[in-house]
């Protein structure tokens, strides 16, 4: 007998693993089921609800446990510490920095901001991340390496850093891209905004990027309401980190004293009272999304055309956003399935547009992205959230 691909079956597999609930299941919603009423009365009691506050150091120092990189500077949000990140590895006006196009539009983003120019990567169908063969191949055909950094040969700009992003908390092959970034003079800066608590080769991500970034926004696997940190092994640039999003000024009892043009990037205290409660609960939150794959795992074995996203063999991922991969043959009927999903109750969204799709980078430079325009096609996230009560594939 011939299985044949049907949207119905597809929503139905869905239905089986999700509750059925009056309201839509969302796509992803944060649980605060610990701390967090505590700390955040706290600061309303004490009245420490600002940038300074011992809940600003303490979730610093939470970070530094959990990843294991050496310092850590909680900042307003992700994009934020991207352009920092940014800034810090002397991305300048004019130069290229290779981003992937298949991204949230704030990696792109912060590279505007420094004045430079985003150029577009491809992905790799293992990762949904950048791929570092691919960006190797190409990058030996359009550059120069020389002392002074990679240039590159069509535009007559030099590409000074790449920022892979952990797709959905899947983490990119990292010693392929550390390899690729020593032999064209590149620095790395990991986008590890959805990737906090997924590891490569046994090791948290963001420690391979001279910086990293993180977010929590409301929508990751943890969230301060908005923020996001600044990751790094380096002592200076860490301390630079901190001087930087907190306007440049030197420590002093009243004096205001501001040594370079600094950004007002900090964290507030109320936020990070919020971030402490909730890394408090991340492995569990870890572990009950790795459930709900296994749940999903089991609903879609039997469906036609379309698979479960499953991590690189390298990796333990956060499994941050679930991810249904239409099969190539029936992506046409990407928009169809998103169209029956939401309707009957269940959020489900495609990836990104593009970047080079958005009207201010349509004119970036880019390589060939077959993979990511055919990724883009066939992505479609499915509700994820670590509070669903995940009903385990008896279908
Ligand atoms: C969420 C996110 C960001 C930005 O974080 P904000 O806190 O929303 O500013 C950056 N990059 C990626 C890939 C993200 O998913």
């Amino acid at each position: 007998m011939t299985k044949r691909f049907s949207v119905q079956q597809v929503v139905d597999a869905l239905r089986v693993v999700l509750p059925a609930k009056a309201e839509q299941v969302p796509l992803h919603e944060p649980v605060f089921a610990g701390n967090e009423w505590l700390y955040v009365k706290e600061c309303l009691d004490t009245g420490w609800v600002s940038s300074v506050g011992r809940y600003v150091d303490r979730f610093e120092q939470m970070l530094r446990e959990y990843t294991g990189v050496k310092h850590a500077v909680a900042v307003v949000n992700g994009t934020a510490a991207l352009h920092i990140c940014l800034k810090l590895v002397d991305v300048q006006p004019g130069d290229e920095v290779l981003v992937p196009a298949l991204t949230f539009v704030a990696t792109a983003n912060a590279v505007h901001y420094c004045g430079a120019v985003p150029h577009f990567v491809d992905s790799s169908l293992e990762t949904l991340g950048l791929d570092p063969g691919k960006l190797e191949a190409y990058l030996r055909e359009i550059v120069d390496v020389r002392p002074d950094g990679c240039w590159n040969k069509e535009t007559g700009r030099r590409i000074k850093a790449v920022v892979p992003m952990h797709t959905f908390g899947h983490p990119v092959d990292l010693d392929a891209l550390v390899d690729v970034c020593q032999r064209y003079r590149l620095e790395l800066v990991e986008d590890a905004a959805e990737s906090l608590g997924s590891y490569y080769k046994g090791r948290h991500t963001g420690n391979w990027g001279r910086v990293s970034a993180l977010s929590f926004n409301g929508n990751k696997i943890v969230t301060t309401g908005g923020g996001g940190a600044i990751l790094t092994n380096d002592e200076s640039l860490g301390k630079l980190a901190k001087h930087l999003t907190t306007t440049a000024k030197v420590p002093h009892a009243w004096a205001f004293w501001h040594d370079q043009v600094g950004y007002n990037y900090r964290l507030p205290n109320i936020n990070a009272a919020l971030g402490c409660a909730q890394l408090e609960n991340l492995p569990t939150f870890v572990e009950r999304k790795r459930s709900l794959l296994h749940a999903y795992q089991a609903a879609f074995a039997g469906v036609e055309g379309v698979q479960i996203f499953r991590e690189p063999s390298f990796a333990k991922s956060n499994y941050w956003l679930h991810t249904l991969l239409l099969d190539e043959e029936y992506a046409d009927f990407r928009d169809e399935l998103l169209e029956a999903a939401n309707s009957a109750g269940i959020q489900a969204r495609p990836a990104w547009t593009l970047m080079h799709r958005l009207p201010m980078y349509a004119q970036c430079p880019r390589m060939d992205l077959s993979v990511a325009e055919q990724l883009e096609r066939r992505i479609v996230n499915i509700p994820s959230s670590a509070n669903l009560e995940a009903n385990h594939g008896e279908a």
